[in-house]
């Protein structure tokens, strides 16, 4: 209904969600000569210092959503776990970039790898787990596993590492105490893990970031090296597997895809419906970043070849790293992000810092 809808500057571009990805998106948004609303259910959200403005509701409040769908010309997201009634409310009345449906299924892990799984995309082995015995057949058949929350996971939350010294019953009181669903994945003996950032754009276009590695630590993502050092091939099976997921998707914004290298092949872990971590570093190092791809995506514009301008690496600041920034900010190769949270938090993502090989 909406395919031709393309932005004009001064529009202005609605974004759910008030967290750093959402600010980042501000920033390029302003580049571009667009205006900014963020609607986000939380106080103090680092978006609302950038934006031109921001409505702060809860996501299920239907009379604040329909003032800020009158205040916006189309709508993207900067995080997966929101209602799907209230992406579904908005795109019967605006653009969404992107839709409900790369949402939905990157909501929920075992609807996300069976859409993998579907497209010929192999992913780690996983079971449903909806009881103790399912948990204890799953382990006697995996052995190392790790059982996750289906929905609502990020940073590592919401995972339980199983291997023979485990006690099941404790791993099952705990998984079951939020009573979400849950998967059991089978741990992949990984060599590294990649991930790739692509966009995609109303007219079909679609470009590719480099290839990344990423390190994590306790499931957090801690430093990707750009891009990564690796062959050809795997290169272009992360491309394919970008291209098959934005194509089947009919999917426009921007998209990440997490990988783990086993034996040369890669296999999907999960995919983000939106700007990454990982692909921060484009924000210095390429003439196009990967915020600017998701708000030409959203404005109806094409995305464009992102231009890396150099290699290099970029840290993640976590909890009370973020205090290094002043003594960062002494180095001329390295560039600091400041994501401007009220508070720190062990663990949380507080800033970043790209440096330049
Ligand atoms: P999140 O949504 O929190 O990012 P992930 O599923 O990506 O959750 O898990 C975070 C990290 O935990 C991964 O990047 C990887 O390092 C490790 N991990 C997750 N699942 C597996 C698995 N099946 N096998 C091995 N490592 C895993
Ligand atoms: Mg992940």
């Amino acid at each position: 209904m909406f395919q031709d809808s393309q932005l004009k500057p001064g529009d202005v571009i609605g974004i759910i969600g008030g967290g750093q990805l959402a600010r980042m998106m501000c920033f390029e948004a302003a580049k571009l000569g667009f205006k900014t609303c963020i609607y986000s259910d939380t106080e103090n959200s680092p978006a609302f210092q950038v934006a031109t403005s921001y409505v702060c509701a809860s996501y299920d409040d239907t009379k604040a959503l329909e003032g800020f769908t009158d205040r916006v010309s189309s709508v993207t997201f900067e995080f997966e776990n929101l209602p799907v009634e209230t992406l579904n409310f908005i795109a019967s009345k605006l653009p969404l970039r992107p839709g409900a449906k790369a949402l939905e299924i990157s909501q929920n892990r075992l609807v996300e790898k069976k859409f993998f799984n579907d497209n010929n995309i192999a992913t780690a082995e996983y079971l449903e787990i909806t009881s103790y015995e399912d948990l204890v057949a799953g382990f006697n058949k995996f052995q190392d596993s790790i059982l996750k929350t289906a929905t609502l996971g990020y940073d590592g939350k919401g995972q339980f590492s199983i291997s023979s010294g485990s006690t099941l019953e404790k791993i099952w009181h705990d998984a079951t105490e939020s009573n979400l669903p849950l998967i059991l994945e089978k741990t992949v003996p990984f060599e590294r893990e990649f991930s790739i950032v692509a966009a995609r754009s109303i007219d079909s276009k679609i470009i590719y970031y480099d290839v990344v590695e990423n390190i994590h630590e306790s499931g957090i993502l801690k430093k990707t090296i750009f891009p990564a050092k690796i062959d050809p091939n795997i290169k272009d099976q992360a491309e394919e597997i970008a291209r098959i997921t934005l194509e089947s998707l009919e999917y426009v914004g921007v998209l990440a895809i997490e990988f783990f290298l086993v034996d040369g092949k890669l296999l999907v872990n999960e995919f983000a419906p939106r700007p990454h971590n990982s692909g921060h570093f484009s924000l210095d190092a390429c003439l196009h970043s990967q915020f600017e791809q998701g708000i030409r995506a959203a404005a109806g514009i094409s995305v464009i070849e992102p231009e890396l301008l150099f290699s290099g690496r970029m840290v993640n600041l976590l909890g009370e790293e973020v205090n290094q920034i002043p003594e960062l900010n002494k180095n001329s190769s390295v560039k600091t992000h400041h994501y401007g949270k009220s508070e720190i938090k062990p663990g949380r993502k507080m800033g970043h810092y790209v440096v330049r090989d």
